[in-house]
């Protein structure tokens, strides 16, 4: 164990696994498992490389904004450092990339800025282009940033020479994006041991270095246009629409020696195979380069160690085609491995189920018998808060910060743009002498419920969650809550936890 002074100085050292069961047995098949990275992959090493490197060349002002086209890894590596930096970020991004890179982005303090997919790649490089210069931000340009293959020269393919001892290794396998991990790691593993065999993996239905087909650039070096032979893939991460500066030049100083194409099926197929057979969980493009890696292993001499990256996590793709057929419901089997106990079983406790309508909402709201003791004594601190809180505020929901039907109330307040005040009774301004229990208290003598939430609009109780969506479903609020007739009309009952729909349980 070691201790850190920053989450930055995690970056690297990623181990190198053996993959025992996929390999073949002639041949040592090692996998660079990039998703042990603390922001799950290989980007890490860049973002911190390029913004460090920005830093100390006087490129990057403390605080100054920086921004760059991302698919997401890059992005997200970004975010890590410019929060820990003190940078605020905005990333550009093609809307077709998965939803969850965009969210993780945007908890981490980013701003994602959308482009249209079918301007692919280069729409997002180019407005990324141009709000660097119309607001004079600091643009990564992660394309052609030498950090960005320095950072892999320096620490991932001196890792895997050190992991290596000397003695190995004989290929090493990579996709390309920005081609920074290819030019950088086969550069420095060449300088090394110049017999090592570098192999390009790339979509099979987007042959950018297959086809030999030269990138169209402008005068300044740079890409002016998709390349010929691009077709969208499935890889993300992998092959934009343009051939980097930093992948031709990895070809021009001649550190590709072979280029394989991987269709999206077998990249799909490996990336699960790398999950269920080796318990390496990891994304498309790590499935694609292991879809590779297997064919030069399978006419690698007797004895080679072959090196294959995998570039990041697979919890990145559960939106994705990847997850497609991953089921959330139970199947017969596992229906079948219910039923074999008698305990915890939906198809004894639940109705048949019935396609069509929803069956009757659970009662949320139940009411006790008063307590006359109670009744009679009075709280005069708790019902003057009831009091106050309710006459300042046209919405008020008394709730508990972990009730699920608080959760759904406040999603149906945030589809309405509705202000409200939560009066969280367990939250710790309410600890004190026992306030929120104490109000609590008063509410159930004063509507005699004793659940929560319960909710206030205009001074009047209105009752509770379902009670609260009734009154919306049925129009009676559409006058009291003041932004409704804005918002398009929702059914509520979608807002209600998971777990209350029906189950197609047979
Ligand atoms: N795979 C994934 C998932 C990626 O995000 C990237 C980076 N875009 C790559 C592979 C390719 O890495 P590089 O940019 O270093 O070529």
């Amino acid at each position: 164990m070691a201790r850190y002074d920053s989450i930055l100085d995690t970056i690297g050292n990623t181990p190198l696994v053996r993959l025992a069961r996929l390999a073949p047995p002639h041949v040592e098949v090692w996998a660079k498992v990039e998703s042990m990275n603390p922001m799950g992959s290989v980007k890490d090493r860049m973002a911190r490389a390029v913004v460090e490197r920005a830093r100390a060349r006087g490129h990057l002002a403390p605080g100054q904004t920086v921004i760059e086209a991302t698919s997401g890894n890059t992005g997200i590596g970004l975010a890590m450092v410019c929060a820990r930096l003190g940078h605020p970020l905005v990333v550009t991004m093609a809307e077709n990339f998965s939803i969850e890179r965009r969210r993780l982005l945007r908890f981490l303090g980013a701003q994602v800025v959308l482009t249209p997919a079918s301007e692919k790649g280069t729409g997002m490089l180019n407005k990324a282009v141009e709000l660097a210069d119309a607001h004079g931000w600091y643009l990564c340009r992660q394309f052609e940033n030498e950090a960005n293959a320095d950072i892999h020269t320096e620490t991932t393919a001196r890792e895997i020479l050190d992991d290596f001892d000397g003695d190995g290794p004989d290929f090493f396998v990579s996709g390309f994006g920005t081609g920074g991990t290819l030019k950088g790691v086969a550069r420095g593993l060449k300088a090394c041991r110049p017999s090592i065999r570098v192999v390009a993996a790339e979509p099979d239905n987007a042959p950018l270095l297959g086809s030999r087909v030269p990138q169209p650039r402008d005068e300044a070096g740079r890409p002016s246009g998709s390349h010929p032979s691009f077709r969208p893939h499935l890889m993300q991460g992998w092959s934009p629409d343009f051939v980097s500066k930093l992948t031709e030049e990895a070809q021009d100083l001649g550190l590709v020696d072979r280029v394989v194409g991987v269709s999206g099926e077998d990249a799909m197929e490996r990336a699960r195979a790398l999950a269920r057979e080796e318990g390496i969980f990891a994304g498309t493009s790590s499935g694609a380069t292991l879809a590779a890696t297997l064919l030069v292993a399978s006419e690698a001499p007797e004895g080679s160690r072959i090196v294959c990256m995998l570039p990041d996590t697979g919890e990145r793709y559960l939106s994705t085609p990847l997850f497609e057929g991953v089921a959330e419901e139970m199947d017969a089997d596992e229906r079948a491995i219910s039923r074999s106990t008698p305990s915890q079983r939906f198809d004894v406790t639940a109705p048949a189920p019935t396609p069509g309508p929803r069956p009757e909402r659970p009662a949320v709201r139940e009411r006790e018998p008063v307590d006359e003791e109670a009744e009679r004594f009075v709280d005069e601190e708790a019902e003057r808060f009831v009091d106050e809180v309710v006459a300042e505020n046209h919405v008020v929901m008394f709730a508990l910060a972990w009730c699920e039907f608080c959760w759904s109330a406040r999603k149906l307040f945030a589809h309405l743009a509705v202000d409200f005040r939560s009066v969280d009774l367990d939250s710790v301004p309410f600890q004190r002498d026992d306030l929120g229990g104490r109000i609590r208290a008063v509410l159930s003598k004063r509507t005699g419920a004793s659940t929560i939430p319960q909710i206030y609009v205009g001074g009047k109780w209105i009752g509770g969650c379902t009670d609260l969506f009734d009154a919306y479903a049925g129009g009676a609020l559409d006058h009291s809550l003041c932004a409704a007739g804005n918002a398009p009309k929702i059914d509520p009952n979608d807002l209600l936890p998971a777990w209350i729909h029906p189950r197609g349980d047979a």
